[in-house]
This record gives structure tokens, sequence and C-alpha cells, in this order.
């Protein structure tokens, strides 16, 4: 039997991986994608103690190679269902059953989507949430970026490098990102601020070719990427009592639920801060707590 076992393989549930060894128990980490959650779809990461600029690929292969060399046992797979017993946890996959002591959710978030007209047409042919991916498809054409956070701030950046121009499209005249961000993006030449304004329809015959916007403006664009926020990965926790009216996470400083021996970290945790260095400082206070009751 593990001592724990994590769900989710980004920063938090890495982190937790790293400090639960450290710790000697045994322990497993289960993912579904490609590990460093949403840091590996991240073209730089600015913000992260000790790397000025980090390439997010390259600190998410940093994390999982971290964990993976002190001997983490890695699942790749997402788990399919949770359940309490009396010796812990039993989380099954599609052919198997893990049994632990303890559990840490660190499933993260998934992109929320906007939800206009025209948008499951064109997903994929030209809609994209994921800038680090298939900005390159785009290298020297026109794209928007619909947002007024930090992720629709900083791939606005990172696709300006690319790109001929980006129309950045968003709901209010205020951001809601970091000021310092903002400041870039507003001196980079070929970046156009669209404000308090909204996607209408999204247009085009196989592909997406232009935008019509709700004060009627038409933007010619081949493609679009959004960064209209994140929604939880809760879906196996449903069960357990322990989401908010949002689907968050509930715990208490130690990282842990109401229900014993059950623990989340990372930016499943209903809390205000979600940043890269929040998530890894939850899965330590997670793992060493863990460490704390298998002891
Ligand atoms: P976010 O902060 O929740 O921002 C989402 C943006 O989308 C908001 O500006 C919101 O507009 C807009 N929006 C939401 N629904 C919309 C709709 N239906 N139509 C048009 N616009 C809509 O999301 P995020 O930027 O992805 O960031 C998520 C979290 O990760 C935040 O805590 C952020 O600080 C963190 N993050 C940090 C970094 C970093 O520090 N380097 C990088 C990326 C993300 P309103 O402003 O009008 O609500």
């Amino acid at each position: 039997m593990l001592d724990s076992i994590i769900i989710g393989a980004g920063p938090a549930g890495l982190s937790a991986a790293i400090y639960l060894l450290r710790s000697n128990l045994k322990v497993a980490i289960a993912e579904g994608n490609m590990p460093g959650g949403q840091v590996a779809n991240t073209a730089l990461v600015e913000n992260y103690p000790g790397y000025e600029s980090i390439d997010g690929v390259e600190l998410a292969t940093k994390l999982y190679l971290h964990a993976t060399n002190l001997g983490v046992e890695y699942i790749s797979e997402m788990a399919q269902k949770i359940e309490k017993n009396d010796k812990g946890f039993l989380v099954h996959f599609s052919d198997s059953a893990v049994q632990a002591k303890t559990l840490i959710v660190a499933t993260g978030m998934k992109h929320r989507v906007l939800g206009a007209k025209g948008e499951d047409r064109f997903t994929g042919k030209g809609v994209s949430w994921c800038a680090i991916c298939d900005g390159s498809l785009y290298r020297g054409k026109d794209v928007a970026v619909v947002g007024g956070g930090n992720s629709a701030l900083e791939e606005s950046l990172y696709l300006s490098g690319i790109v001929n121009r980006v129309y950045l499209i968003h709901r209010r005249s205020e951001f809601r990102g970091d000021p310092m961000l903002v400041d870039r993006v507003k001196s980079v030449p070929n970046i156009e601020l669209v404000l308090s304004d909204e996607i209408e329809e999204m247009i085009g015959r196989d592909y997406l070719e232009s935008l019509l916007l709700k004060s009627g403006r038409t933007i010619k664009v081949e493609a679009l990427f959004e960064y209209v926020g994140f929604l939880p990965n809760s879906e196996l926790l449903t069960d357990f009592g322990v989401l908010d009216e949002s689907g968050f996470i509930i715990t208490d400083g130690n990282c842990e639920t109401k229900v014993e021996g059950l623990f989340a970290a990372g930016d499943i945790v209903a809390k205000n801060i979600r940043q890269i260095v929040t998530a890894v400082n939850d899965g330590a206070i997670a793992a060493l707590n863990v460490a704390r009751c298998c002891r």
C-alpha cells in the first residue's frame, strides 16, 4: 500500500511528490496529460523566484525530472474514480486500482470557453486555447486574443513576436492582469487593444476568417486564442462534500479537507491567489502534513 497518491502532475503535485519522497514515503503520482500542468502551456514564466525568465516547458520538465529522479511511481493516466475506505483511499484507473493511506488532489483547472456563436465550428480550425502550441501556425498573419487577465496579456506578448498583428479584445476598459504586463502590452506596436467590446460571432468558411464584435466592428483574423479564465477539475470529488459553490476544494491551513487524509494543493484549492509559486507552496504544505500523518 502507498503512503500517498497524488492526482495531477502540475507544479503543486510534483512539489508534493518531491517533499513526500524526501520524507522516505511510498508515493505515486497520476497524470493523464503532459506533466507540468498549465506551466507546460506557458511561453515564458517571469515571476518564479530564482528564474528571471524561463520557458514554461523547461520549468515543467525540471519539476518533472526532479520528482522522477527521486523515484516517484508515475502513472500516465487520469484517475477515473476515488473511493474512501477504512485503509484510506482507493483510486480507480481504467484497468487497475491503487490503494493509498492518503490522497493529494492537485488536478488544477481547465480553460473556460467563451461560448460565442461559431466557436464549436472553428475549434481547432482557428480557435485555440494554447498560443505556445498553435501560435507558430499563424506566423506573419493577424490573430486575436480574448481576455483581460495575466494569461491574455502574457500570451499576447508571446504571439506578438510571431504573428503580424495581435488584436487583444477585452470586455472592459481596465485589465485584470498585472500592471507591469499591461504596460508592456501597451508598448508593443503590433498589439492593438480592442477594449470594452466582446465577440458576437466567429465567421469563416472552413477555417476562421473574421470576428464580428458586439459594437458592429469586424476584425479579419486567422486565429483566436481564448484566455477567459479557468474552471476547476474537481469532478472526482463531487461526492466528498469538500467543494465550494464554484467547484474548488475547501482546505484548512494544512491543505487538508474536512475528510481525514484527503488533501488538496494548487489551483484546485478555493483561494484568491493562483500562481506557480503558491501551487508549489501548497504542494509542500500538503506533503509535510501527509508525512506527519504517516509517521
Ligand atoms: P482570469 O484572471 O480569471 O481572467 C479572465 C479574463 O477573461 C478576465 O479579464 C475576464 O474579464 C475575461 N472574461 C471572462 N469571461 C469572459 C467572457 N465571457 N467574455 C469576455 N471576457 C471574459 O484568468 P487568467 O488570466 O487565465 O488567470 C487565471 C489565474 O492564473 C489568475 O489568478 C492569474 O493571476 C494567474 N496567472 C498568473 C500568471 C503570472 O503571474 N505570470 C500568468 C497566467 C495566469 P473581466 O476582467 O471583465 O472579468
